[in-house]
């Protein structure tokens, strides 16, 4: 992007409208500009066929319209696609598409790596590296709604923010986004059709709840005591099991919605009866349902997924306590078997394949925070 121009994508609504009446245009173009950006996917002020040539000039004359670069597209043979995107500094993340029946779930990254060192997550290993801006974060969805609205399918309904980074821990810059993707004026998506799921950032719960964005929430709660999620997630050290589940109690929830909890299933380690009872007797009381996965293992990582026999039966007794418990599969397992693997292999290829690629790496290297756990 050229350095002199403003980036329009980091503008809200009134600060455009702003600017733009400043340089001599009416309030109402920064609606018209909004629609083309957001509802038609223009890439340039010369698609904009409703505003007079001049106007348009001025406009590209003081702002640009940056976009993440797909770098790269791998379908699973279960209909799941990851997309890999280049941003302008050089740097990768990743979003997953993730099909069923009824939904077409985008799953986003927040961050460029990520600095809560979960030991069970592959993300983890790579530290953290930056938080990602407000409109690269809402562009994984633009661009990735460009790419099926040109194929003619059907477009995106849900989005998750599930993919790399923790969205708690670059708040400001989350919320601004969200604002994008939820607004009217940007990309329209109704705040219960979006799921931000957080490690456990309790500060920040309470910030999302005070915020007014009415999205869904989503605790990755992953242990039944203390002990053992201190041990798997840092985060708990900060902010134990009791102070999380009051910041959960006091989130002000929208009728008939519900927060979801997610439950990584790890073999030996929180895949218990003693754990699925200590799960009931810990939600009680909280407008929730649970959402089973079992581990997701890459290389190199230190657990295992439980046997059928075991997921079914610390379902079965959260079922019995009148808990919504669904086992969710990891999807894509096929392209890239856990979180953050598609960026790892690409980065690898192009380690192996470039100079430029070895330097990106080091410079990458240098700039993360190993976690530590
Ligand atoms: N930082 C946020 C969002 C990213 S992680 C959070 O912690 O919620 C999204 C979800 O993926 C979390 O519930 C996490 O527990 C889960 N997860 C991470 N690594 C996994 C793996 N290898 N297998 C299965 N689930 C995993």
């Amino acid at each position: 992007m050229n350095r002199s121009l403003v980036n329009i994508k980091t503008l809200a609504r009134d600060e455009l409208k702003a600017d733009l009446v400043k340089t001599g245009l009416k309030s109402y173009r920064a609606d018209q500009v909004l629609q083309w950006i957001y509802k038609k996917h223009a890439l340039s002020f010369g698609e904009m066929t409703n505003i007079a040539t001049a106007e348009r000039e001025m406009l590209a004359s003081r702002f640009a319209i940056p976009v993440l670069s797909v770098l790269h597209e791998e379908r699973s043979t279960d209909g799941a696609r990851k997309y890999l995107f280049g941003l302008e500094d050089g740097h990768t993340i990743e979003s997953v598409l993730i099909p069923d029946e009824d939904r077409l779930t985008l799953c986003i990254s927040s961050q460029v790596g990520c600095r809560q060192a979960c030991r069970f997550c592959l993300t983890a290993k790579g530290g953290f590296t930056r938080n990602l801006r407000s409109w690269e974060i809402s562009d994984q969805v633009l661009m990735v709604s460009r790419i099926l609205k040109e194929e003619g399918g059907r477009g995106i309904t849900n989005i998750v923010l599930m993919g790399m980074g923790e969205p708690l821990a670059n708040f400001d810059e989350v919320l601004k986004a969200l604002q994008v993707i939820t607004s009217g004026r940007g990309l329209g998506f109704s705040p219960r059709r979006v799921t931000l799921s957080t490690a456990g950032l309790v500060p920040f719960i309470d910030a999302l709840g005070k915020s007014g964005v009415k999205v869904n929430l989503a605790i990755s709660l992953n242990a039944s005591t203390d002990e053992v999620r201190d041990r798997l997630m840092p985060v708990n050290k900060r902010w134990p099991l009791k102070e999380l589940l009051a910041a959960c109690r006091r989130f002000p929830l929208e009728p008939r919605r519900r927060i979801t909890f997610e439950y990584v299933l790890l073999k030996g380690v929180n895949d218990s009866e003693g754990d699925a009872l200590r799960v009931a007797k810990m939600l009680k009381g909280i407008r929730g349902k649970v959402n089973l996965i079992p581990f997701n293992p890459f290389p190199g990582s230190e657990y295992d997924r439980p046997g059928e026999k075991t997921v079914r039966r610390f379902q079965q007794i959260l079922l019995d306590h009148r808990y919504v418990a669904p086992v969710r599969e990891s999807r894509g397992r096929d392209i890239s078997a856990a979180c953050g693997q598609l960026r790892e292999r690409a980065i690898e290829a192009l380690d192996a394949a470039t100079d430029e690629g070895r330097g990106r790496r080091e410079e990458g290297e240098k700039r993360c925070t190993p976690p530590s756990s």
